[in-house]
């Protein structure tokens, strides 16, 4: 690991100081230091932000809200969330492992880097670890890799589950940095690579992640997380749904879909929403809905299999969800 300067940040305005002159927030750690260690970052500023007082989660009447810092298995064992978005709940606890969960924070999920495993391996090229040098994935070792969202300069997957599920339920995020505060949706945090794949999020310089809010919309309660993956436990997701309905007298009054493990980012299938509403809550409905999640897909040399992976997880997805009393 190279050396750096390492800063413990007392205020929010202190730690935002200090990333707006070129620190990196430091939080669980589980994906910046084990880069660090791996010399794939190499950050010459550390803020630690873990003495901000983000560590929270509040029920509100209209949502659900989360303080950056709260550690993914705290917000997957709360009571509130449990109770009002059992999808966050069921997403955190099919992520990584329980010590990971421990430790990571919801900001830090969020923001975690790809999987790719030439992104790790120093003496490959990466466009997003070397802009310019090339992408050792799209004639190399793919299958893991992304068929939605792709370009021609990187095509690793977005590996947060958390990120799926928060964008089919419509969250926001609360930011603060040099230039005030805002708020966007979650869905507008993630970039699509195009030709600047080193760029992966919108956050301006110095930009922090302050809180997430969840919308305890009349869906919210009736969805599941479908990940399909090598192995049960401890392993990043092939494909994966997040569904939510709203269903009335048997027919779908609203329904939010999102894919994992299939986009460079995580996607929202609206299309497959719209084809949804005002049909049954049945099988025959989503099979003929989830058939349209392919239609703008490009598979690699070795990942032709999500391509009918991702519709048969979305109808079983959506099957959970419309089972949940
Ligand atoms: C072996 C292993 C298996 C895993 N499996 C999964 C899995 O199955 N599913 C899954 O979703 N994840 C998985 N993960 C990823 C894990 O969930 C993330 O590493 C973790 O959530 C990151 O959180 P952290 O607090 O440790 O972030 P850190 O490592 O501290 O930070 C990550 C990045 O976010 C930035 N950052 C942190 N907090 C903020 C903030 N508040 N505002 C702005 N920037 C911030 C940091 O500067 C850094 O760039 C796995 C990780 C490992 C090591
Ligand atoms: S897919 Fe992206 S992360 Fe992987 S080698 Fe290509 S540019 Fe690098």
């Amino acid at each position: 690991m190279r050396p750096f300067d390492f800063q413990r940040a007392a205020s929010e305005s202190e730690a935002i100081a200090a990333a707006a002159a070129g620190a990196r927030y430091l939080a669980g750690g589980t994906t910046l230091v084990d880069l660090m260690r791996e010399e794939v970052e190499t950050p010459e500023k550390i803020v630690d932000i873990n003495r901000l007082p983000l560590n929270y989660i509040r029920a509100m009447d209209e949502a659900i809200v989360i303080g950056a810092l709260a550690r993914m298995s705290e917000v997957a064992a709360n009571q509130d969330v449990r109770r009002l978005q059992p999808l966050i709940s069921e997403t955190l606890t099919e992520g990584a492992s329980p010590q990971l969960r421990n430790v990571a924070s919801i900001g830090g999920n969020l923001l975690q880097r790809v999987r790719c495993p030439y992104f790790r391996m120093l003496d490959a090229p990466c466009n997003k670890r070397v802009p310019g040098s090339g992408c050792s994935a799209i004639d190399g070792l793919n299958a893991g890799h992304a068929i939605l969202g792709t370009s021609e300069h990187c095509v690793a997957t977005h590996p947060s589950d958390l990120a799926v599920s928060l964008v089919a339920l419509g969250a926001t995020l609360s930011l603060k940095g040099p230039r005030g505060e805002r708020t966007i949706p979650v869905e507008e945090l993630f970039r699509l690579p195009e030709s600047t794949p080193h760029l992966e999020h919108t956050l301006e310089p110095g930009e922090l992640i302050v809180e997430v809010q969840i919308p305890n919309g009349p869906y919210a309660r009736k969805a599941r997380y479908l990940k399909v993956r090598d192995r049960s436990s401890y392993e990043f997701a092939l494909v994966s749904a997040a569904a939510a309905l709203h269903v009335e007298n048997g027919t779908i009054q609203e329904v939010r879909i999102a894919a994992g493990g299939v986009g460079t980012r995580p996607w929202r299938m609206n299309a497959v929403e719209q084809a949804l509403v005002g049909k049954p809550a049945a099988r025959a409905s989503y099979e003929i809905a989830a058939a349209i999640s392919t239609e703008e897909t490009r598979p690699l040399s070795h990942n032709g299999f999500k391509v009918k992976l991702l519709p048969a997880t979305i109808v079983r997805a959506l099957e959970m969800a419309g089972d949940v009393a």
